[in-house]
């Protein structure tokens, strides 16, 4: 069974996304963090994100794989390679990079058939901007999340200071506007609701009221 979660930035997939994992002991694949990865290896090997090609070559040749974190039992650690970029690809400067990276159509191909590998044969919840319209069409539940944009800036910025980070709530809130728009406005794989999605507002709802509710969606599937 696959279950597609999408939604615009911090809309809480990755939140719910791994607690349904967890519950149900499906797989967990965060596509978003393919995408941070590929941004942080091409400002490391100093890429031009203008460069097409060059991005392209690079979503090709980059060694990225998931593992479990210590007494974790989901995939929630990033790796290149052998270098751990879990935290490095929540940096400021990648979620300010990271939609124009995704915008190109050769990266974007990429990591779609890299998305379609690593969930094939296994009971999967993947989460992302395009699951339920490109890289799952037939995903057997479609869930859409959504939640006002002070709300999505609010958590991520509780987020990032628990993370260490200075964040001001206004200029993040202009980022996610900012990347949401990207997102949303590029050819291939926009950020869109598949018209068999299940919208859930998370705005004023517990994580547990969400997770239970597409849980329940699942056990009708
Ligand atoms: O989910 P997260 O906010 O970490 O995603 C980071 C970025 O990766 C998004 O803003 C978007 O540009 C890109 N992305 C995408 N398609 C996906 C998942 C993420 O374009 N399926």
């Amino acid at each position: 069974m696959i279950i597609a979660i999408d939604g615009p930035a911090a809309s809480g997939k990755s939140t719910v996304a791994r607690e349904v994992a967890r519950r149900l002991h499906f797989q967990y694949l965060d596509t978003g963090a393919m995408y941070r990865a590929v941004t942080w290896q091409a400002l490391e090997d100093k890429v031009d994100v203008f460069d097409q090609s060059a991005l392209q070559g690079l979503a090709r040749r980059i060694p990225l794989r998931f593992e479990k974190s210590e007494g974790n039992d989901i995939d929630d650690k990033v790796l290149v390679g052998d270098h751990d970029v879990t935290a490095l690809i929540r940096s400021p400067k990648i979620s300010s990079m990271v939609s124009l990276v995704a915008r190109v159509s050769g990266v974007r191909k990429v990591m779609v058939e890299k998305q379609r590998e690593l969930a094939q044969g296994h009971d999967a919840v993947v989460e992302g901007r395009d699951i339920g319209t490109v890289v799952f069409p037939h995903a057997d539940v479609k869930v859409f999340l959504t939640a006002s944009t002070v709300e999505r800036a609010r958590r991520r910025s509780a987020e990032m200071e628990s993370e260490g980070h200075c964040v001001d709530v206004h200029s993040l809130e202009r980022e996610l506007i900012s990347r949401d728009t990207i997102d949303s406005q590029r050819r291939s794989g926009p950020l869109l609701r598949a018209c068999d999605a299940h919208v859930v507002n998370t705005t004023d709802r517990t994580i547990e009221q969400v997770v239970a509710e597409i849980i329940k969606l699942c056990e009708r599937s």
